[in-house]
């Protein structure tokens, strides 16, 4: 009897989230965002930070882009050295502003930052930029962190394994952080 109650739970589970409704739903927005960040992508514009080409949707002055590079040399450097792996190609970070952002962010997460499919893409206000730097290393600490373990796991690591490890290696420098919400690995 037991067995037969779990069946029918297993079998309504399975209807649930394989139904064309619940399916639609999530492709047709994950779809839009991507194709919104496609569009997006034509616009912008991108200097070098080994191992990154950083993409932003305005040119940002020089001064800036030197600080940005040097944190993301050190984060490659440190992060890299806990876990013993350095990228060999160049992967991609986009630093983007409020409404872009938000545009391809998951409104139902609404995060800070998020890696998926080899790419970084990370909130970040030009205008603010000594407070945006502050939290730009934080952030980046972390989402580099998931794209360490993806790259090398082949993804194996479980879910909380990949968050906990990533919040470990916030901390570097700075042992506190004021950053929004959390943020996430997405499939
Ligand atoms: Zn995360």
């Amino acid at each position: 009897m037991r067995k037969y109650f779990v069946f029918l739970l297993i079998l309504a589970a399975f209807f649930f989230f394989t139904s064309p409704g619940f399916a639609l739903k999530v492709s047709q927005q994950t779809f839009q965002r991507r194709l919104k960040e496609e569009k997006l992508q034509t616009k912008l514009v991108s200097f070098e930070a080994r191992p990154f080409e950083v993409f932003t949707d305005q040119n940002l002055p020089d001064s800036m882009k030197l600080r940005i590079k040097k944190i993301i040399e050190g984060a490659a450097k440190s992060v890299g050295a806990h876990f013993g792996y350095y990228p060999s190609g160049t992967a991609q970070l986009k630093l983007l502003q409020g409404s872009a952002y938000d545009s391809i962010d998951d409104p139902d997460l609404a995060t800070s930052g998020f890696y998926q499919n080899k790419k970084i893409r990370m909130l970040f206000d030009y205008k603010q930029a000594k407070q945006s730097l502050t939290e730009f290393e934080v952030v980046f600490r972390h989402e580099y962190t998931h794209l360490i373990i993806a790259s090398i796991d082949g993804g194996k690591t479980p879910r909380w394994l990949h968050e906990g490890l990533a919040v470990y290696e916030e901390r570097g420098l700075r042992a506190e952080s004021t950053v929004r919400g959390g943020h996430f690995i997405r499939p």
